[in-house]
């Protein structure tokens, strides 16, 4: 891992990893490390319970992993959706491409069955460009009034900052993992929610403007589109029964920590995934240690009372070295990950 602060050519401090780090530079977020120890010691607790339970009731040789169970969710649509993405070009708010990727979405959603609710606005950054922006919420089942809320951002880092050769630190990255795979992973869910749809309503939030600045802190010019929607519910007393955010979950080496706000502010909506997935065999892959505090779209969902987590694997590559780098490309993908990670996000809705 690269940490460290370097100045900007206009003076700006950015991170030489690009942000969304552990708060140990992060002084205020580590106010909750006590908080967050006393979580994870119950999680602990329910995984002995667990496994004195399973000790009472199985074999002495039968095996304390579950079986793998797996669900319709298609992995390798899920890598084409991916690569379809990827195939526009680096998705960067102001550009043809992003324009572009962003009908395409609205396309594929509209195929699906849902009913789309396109959010436009502008954002004007702080060195003064007009930036135009678009979330895009995909809505299963619309009537519904229990809902689930997964995000994803679509947008892509303008700049490959976290570069060590200062000559390729501006060029945009293609964000397979950090961008696409998400919006991969949705396409691939709403085929199916189009064949069986859930019980629940459903709504697939596509934000922007997620990775366009600087995380600080202070935050510039990120979290952009959780932001706006955060300020504008689609409806009055919106409370989805829980959230979940993806982000960076098609690593080929795919490891999903839990990550502390999500720990400490939706402890209920951890336990909902992490139990879901170690039900299906996939404890391996959703393991119950701290991935530390991260900054992402989840946050400022939480700030307005909606429990949202964040499910990211922000391990991409030999010390994070495919992060907010050039490397962010389709080759580091599996299409064996994003199936795993979409048979518990299907599984959660059934
Ligand atoms: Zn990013």
């Amino acid at each position: 891992m690269r940490h460290g602060r370097r100045q900007t050519d206009d003076g700006r401090r950015t991170t030489a990893d690009g942000g969304r780090q552990p708060a140990e530079v992060a002084p205020p977020q580590m106010r909750h490390a006590a908080r967050i120890g006393q979580v994870f010691k119950q999680f602990a607790l329910f995984a002995v319970a667990g496994s004195v339970l399973a000790a009472c009731t199985q074999k002495p040789d039968a095996a304390a992993v579950p079986p793998v169970v797996t669900t319709e969710f298609d992995g390798d649509a899920a890598l084409r959706y991916v690569a379809a993405q990827v195939a526009f070009g680096p998705r960067v708010p102001g550009t043809d491409a992003h324009r572009k990727a962003g009908d395409w979405i609205v396309e594929q959603m509209k195929q699906r069955g849902a009913t789309v609710v396109e959010q436009t606005w502008t954002h004007t950054t702080r060195s003064g460009r007009t930036l135009p922006l678009r979330n895009i919420l995909a809505r299963f089942n619309p009537q519904a009034a229990e809902r689930v809320l997964y995000l994803t951002h679509w947008d892509t880092r303008p700049t490959a900052d976290a570069e060590m050769d200062p000559a390729d630190q501006l060029t945009p990255i293609d964000g397979a993992n950090d961008g696409a795979s998400g919006v991969g992973l949705f396409v691939a869910l709403a085929d199916a929610l189009q064949k069986t749809p859930s019980a629940f309503g459903v709504d697939l939030l596509f934000v922007d403007g997620e990775d366009y600045g600087e995380f600080g802190p202070p935050l510039v010019d990120v979290l952009l589109g959780s932001t706006y929607f955060a300020s504008h519910l689609p409806e009055p007393g919106y409370r989805p029964v829980f959230g979940v955010l993806f982000d960076m979950i098609g690593d080929a080496d795919l490891r999903i920590a839990v990550e502390d706000h999500s720990a400490q502010r939706a402890p209920d909506v951890v336990e909902r995934v992490w139990a879901k997935a170690e039900a299906m065999g996939r404890g391996d892959v959703f393991v119950r240690r701290s991935a530390g505090p991260i900054t992402d779209d989840h946050i400022p969902l939480l700030d307005v009372g909606l429990k949202v987590i964040n499910v990211i694997d922000l391990d991409y590559g030999p010390g994070r070295s495919y992060h907010h780098t050039l490397q962010d490309t389709m080759d580091k993908l599996s299409a064996a990950s994003l199936k795993i990670v979409g048979d518990v996000a299907l599984a959660l809705l059934r």
